[in-house]
């Protein structure tokens, strides 16, 4: 071997030595960080846009990105596509087509929004790398347009397919802002007559736009759930240590609409939505009575009872109210605008 074949050797060595050091310090931090830089970038070109009402011409954020990445629970699937495709299948998950116009325009901004706030201030993290999933007890639901058909007759599929398809487009691209900011737009099915503060649940502060107001339903949802004291101890035994036998529950305060705030179980104090998720009951709005040895559960609406509430909204707009009024109502001070492209 030459010296000069291992000075060659060496210079080569010393070349990829140097090239597998850029790309440890440079190339593979950037290509990691390429997903959030670019949220980030986006975060800083504001986007104008122009209020639906009256002067609320405002800025927020610009979006993220036009597609959304969504986890499909039952095969663990990412899927990526336009936002406004994923909010059709939004409502066909979340509201019934038989609902009015109005109201599936009201859930189509509220769902664009809720969406773009959990984008915005990246709050769930799910695997894969999807922004959303379609489980409603994480963020809400969704069904896709096969689905859909499937199970409607092929008569009607076209019409009610449309109904839906419409409620997004004629809404496109308008969100719910408070002081010029996107909020954070709760939705439940029924506020069983008054919608929750929300400070009695997720948040420890007010949240302005996220105060009580009436329910605005037609009509009294009640529900009922018995259980044995087995099955009881079993549903609470997680957060009360050694239940069994005897079951003492006590309601210690309720929230400003009435809901149950705090429970304690056997002296156990728990908050009434974290007893209302051990048990899968339909509200944190319930009395208990007890009869032989069953443990009954009379409930009073459904859902957390924060936001818009969909069987509510459908109300308003049976009763002649447009989906800004809707929006305006169950969420206080807020204006809905548009996000110009
Ligand atoms: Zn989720």
């Amino acid at each position: 071997m030459s010296n000069k074949y291992l000075k060659n050797v060496k210079s080569w060595y010393v070349l990829v030595l140097f090239l597998i050091y850029m790309l440890i310090c440079f190339l593979i931090p950037s290509m990691i960080n390429g997903k959030t830089s670019k949220v980030a970038n986006s975060k800083e070109s504001e986007k104008e846009v122009q209020g639906v009402g009256k002067n609320n011409k405002t800025n927020v954020d610009a979006l993220p990105t036009g597609k959304i990445k969504l986890l499909l629970t039952e095969s663990n699937q990412v899927v990526e596509m336009n936002l406004e495709d994923y909010l059709k299948g939004v409502l066909i998950g979340e509201v019934p087509v038989t609902y009015e116009m109005e109201a599936l325009k009201a859930q189509a901004v509220v769902a664009r929004t809720y969406t773009l706030y959990k984008l915005k201030n990246a709050i769930t993290k799910h695997e894969q790398g999807a922004d959303m999933c379609d489980d409603i007890n994480c963020c809400q639901a969704y069904k896709t347009k096969e689905y859909a058909f499937a199970s409607w007759d092929d008569n009607e599929e076209n019409e009610k397919w449309a109904k839906y398809e419409n409620a997004v487009n004629a809404t496109a691209g308008e969100v719910i802002l408070y002081n010029k900011e996107l909020i954070n737009a709760f939705f439940h099915a029924h506020s069983g007559g008054t919608t929750e503060n929300v400070k009695y649940l997720w948040s420890k502060n007010e949240i302005p736009y996220l105060v009580s107001v009436p329910g605005n339903e037609g009509y009294i949802y009640q529900d009922t759930k018995s259980f044995t004291k087995t099955e009881l101890a079993e549903l609470l035994k997680s957060d009360v240590a050694n239940i069994s036998g005897e079951i003492q529950f006590e309601i210690k305060d309720y929230t400003g609409s009435g809901r149950v705030n705090h429970i304690a179980v056997n002296g156990i104090d728990l908050d009434g939505a974290r007893f209302r998720s051990l048990l899968g009951i339909k509200s944190t709005n319930f009395r208990i009575e007890e009869s032989g040895d069953n443990i009954i559960f009379f409930t009073v609406g459904y859902g957390h009872g924060i936001g818009m509430s969909q069987e509510g909204a459908n109300q308003m707009a049976l009763d002649g109210n447009s989906y800004v009024d809707i929006i305006k109502h169950y969420y206080t001070g807020v204006e809905v605008a548009k996000l110009e492209d």
